[in-house]
């Protein structure tokens, strides 16, 4: 029979023709695949489409669809809100005077949230009252308490609030969301929505009817707005390996919660970044390059609805849905108010998805921090290195229109870029 060394020889060797054949096998079913590059992409578009589009929850009945959350509906384009002013045991309030700050606030001023809003959804959102088009305020009313009542807050200013304007023609019906603010309060936060959470919250209050507000301010709501049309915070990521040096992921990562500093669903009152708006159905499938082979890509400033390219999303070997997303900022509309620190490249984000509906998009840091630089800025010059995915993202030279992206799947290490 044979001998211990003779039966190694004959396992190893049937390894070797199991991994041999692997390859082989592999091999022909890319070879299969090649002829069909186009349907490849269109696969990849229809994933990228599907992966962004929302399950309306059971729980969800207050809400009718959201319409702009299906790419490729007709918009109605217009969402009704109602502003209920509580005011607070003991303070002192003139109606009229905060009914106005409040308009010009959120619907009718150069910075409302509408505008905002207007901005963001290259004109397909908008906001207004159901009575009138400059938006419907309500309030004040006086109530016997004089803080935010804890994690009750929800279920104790809701109903008071609703029966206290009901007086005055409101019915929760008319609207698709409410904002009620409150005067006076000694409440931790600037504003609240039900789905407020921090990652993996409850997913069953995605969409958030009811939305607090404790400061008069147009960004304040846009945020809290943000969580009512279903969005999480725009969050950051930054990794380093164990040379301290910046790579796409390792396991020594550190997340913050609000890091977008672009984006009004992180630290700021920039415009959403493109990952919310391609979700919101505010970017079309005709405005993302889907990138899945080496070349020189172009991308067009994300605030203006005339660019013709407003997001890169790059592919990665064996993930069908793309793993990278390019935007280009300019100071333009929102964007002006931002720091000018960053407008000096391109950015990268990436994304989370929780349940079946919950997408967190993650600022990527990119480039090693100096002084006077910003980590999640790829700036002329600079390449971001996936070396996990063989794919490298360079950017090339940058305009005021455009910017020029190099993008490089190695061989050794793409099934995607093969020819
Ligand atoms: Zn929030």
């Amino acid at each position: 029979m044979f001998d211990r060394k003779q039966i190694i020889g004959i396992i190893l060797m049937i390894i070797l023709l199991s991994v041999v054949s692997f390859v082989i096998y592999k091999n022909l079913n890319l070879f299969d695949t090649k002829t069909n590059t186009i349907s490849k992409v269109d696969t990849t578009l229809s994933k990228l489409n599907k992966s962004y589009n929302y399950t309306k929850d059971s729980s969800d009945v207050s809400h009718k669809p959201i319409s702009a959350l299906y790419p490729g509906f007709s918009l109605n384009g217009t969402k009704k809100l109602a502003v209920i002013m509580i005011n607070l045991k003991n303070q002192s309030a003139d109606s009229a005077t905060d009914q106005e700050l409040m308009r010009q606030a959120i619907f009718t001023g150069e910075n409302s949230t509408n505008a905002f809003y207007k901005e963001n959804s290259y004109g397909l959102l908008e906001l207004r009252g159901y009575y009138s088009k400059e938006g419907d305020i309500y309030g004040y009313y006086n109530v016997p308490y004089n803080n935010c009542i804890g994690s009750d807050i929800f279920k104790i200013y809701i109903p008071l609030a609703e029966t206290l304007a009901k007086a005055d023609g409101y019915s929760p019906e008319l609207y698709d969301y409410i904002i009620l603010y409150l005067k006076g309060s000694n409440c931790k936060f600037k504003g609240d929505a039900m789905n407020d959470l921090p990652v993996g919250g409850n997913l069953s209050n995605l969409f958030s009817k009811y939305m607090f507000a404790t400061t008069i301010d147009s960004f304040v709501v846009a945020h809290e707005l943000g969580h009512g049309l279903g969005l999480s915070h725009s969050q950051s990521i930054i990794c380093v390996n164990s040379e301290n040096i910046l790579v796409p992921t390792s396991n020594n990562c550190k997340i913050d919660e609000y890091g977008d500093s672009f984006d009004v669903m992180g630290y700021s009152k920039g415009n959403l970044n493109s990952i919310q708006k391609i979700r919101l159905g505010w970017i079309f499938p005709s405005e993302i390059t889907i990138i899945n082979s080496s070349g020189d890509y172009v991308i067009n400033s994300l605030e203006l609805q005339s660019s013709i390219i407003k997001t890169l999303a790059i592919s990665v070997p064996m993930q069908e849905t793309p793993k990278y997303y390019v935007e280009y900022r300019r100071p333009i509309g929102f964007d002006a108010k931002l720091d000018k620190n960053l407008f000096g490249g391109i950015t990268i984000r990436t994304f989370e998805q929780f349940g079946s509906t919950q997408i967190v998009p993650r600022l990527i840091g990119v480039a090693n921090k100096t002084k006077e630089n910003n980590p999640y800025i790829l700036r002329p010059g600079q390449t971001f290195e996936d070396d996990t995915n063989g794919v490298s993202i360079t950017l090339v030279s940058m305009n005021n229109n455009s910017a020029n992206v190099e993008v490089t799947y190695k061989k050794s290490n793409s099934l995607l870029n093969k020819k």
